[in-house]
């Protein structure tokens, strides 16, 4: 390991939107890094340096274990996870695919427990470590045609406050970020074009909504605060949000 490189930080979802600008901002602030999410080009054309980039589907737990390993091996033990990757698929509950809440619960909660418990060992037994949850406004209150999508954002921010309290003994913090509406390709997975459309006009209407790079920003500042403070829970989004 470098020795001026600083602690490794897991990323997943880190291809595209919020997880890519995080991969940098942790970058510029001089972390070994395992970035990981499916489109390896992606992650790979962020062109970070000491960062392991590995194609990894986070729904696949032994894949995550193998990656996570690896990295070990080159830059030592995980200082933080950020459980970023995330699918929202908005529909009405009467004529939505049931695949799309199946996926979203596999991927935003399921394989959040799955990637938690990869490091969480590891943590406890250092007595040190950060994980990290990005859940949404939607893990607060509900949106017309976000059910499954909310049912998943109420339950990372549960499964996280819970996490917290079992393990703040060992020293571990566990932390949610809570963003509104930010510019990424999240909106891309949803297939139902009413709701796309509806969804659009809602961001004009506020007159655009937050970039990756504000919620990148936040999640370096949450985590550099001395290991003793627990930033818990960050709501974050446009002044001009509702
Ligand atoms: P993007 O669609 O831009 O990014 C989603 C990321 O998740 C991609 O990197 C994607 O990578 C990854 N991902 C999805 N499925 C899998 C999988 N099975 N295995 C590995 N990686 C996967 O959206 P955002 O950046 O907006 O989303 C990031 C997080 O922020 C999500 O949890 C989302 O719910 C949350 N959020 C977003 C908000 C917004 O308005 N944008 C608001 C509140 C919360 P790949 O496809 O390459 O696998």
């Amino acid at each position: 390991m470098t020795a001026s490189l600083k602690p490794l930080v897991v990323i997943t979802g880190a291809s595209s939107g919020i997880g890519a600008a995080m991969a940098q901002h942790f970058a510029d602030a001089g972390h070994a890094l395992l970035l990981i999410a499916r489109r390896l080009d992606r992650i790979e054309a962020l062109g970070l340096e000491n960062a392991m980039c590995r194609s990894v589907d986070v729904t696949d737990i032994a894949a995550l274990r193998a990656a996570v390993t690896e990295a070990e091996a080159a830059y030592g033990p995980v200082d933080l996870l950020i459980n970023n990757a995330g699918l929202m698929q908005l529909g009405q509950l009467d004529t939505q695919d049931p695949t799309e809440w199946q996926n979203m619960f596999d991927v935003n909660v399921l394989a959040l427990l799955n990637a938690t418990q990869v490091v969480l060992g590891g943590m406890k037994a250092r007595g040190a470590g950060t994980i990290l949850n990005v859940s949404s406004i939607a893990g607060k209150k509900s949106f017309p045609n976000h059910a499954a999508y909310v049912g998943t954002k109420f339950a990372v921010s549960s499964i996280s406050e819970n996490l917290r309290e079992e393990v703040s003994g060992d020293g571990v913090r566990v932390m949610t970020i809570c963003p509104g509406a930010v510019e990424t390709e999240l909106l891309g997975h949803t297939t139902d074009q009413e709701i796309i459309d509806g969804y659009e006009a809602w961001k004009e209407d506020m007159g655009g909504v937050l970039v990756a790079d504000d919620i990148a920003r936040t999640a370096l500042f949450m985590y550099t605060q001395p290991q003793n403070v627990n930033i818990r829970d960050v709501v974050i989004a446009a002044t001009r949000q509702p």
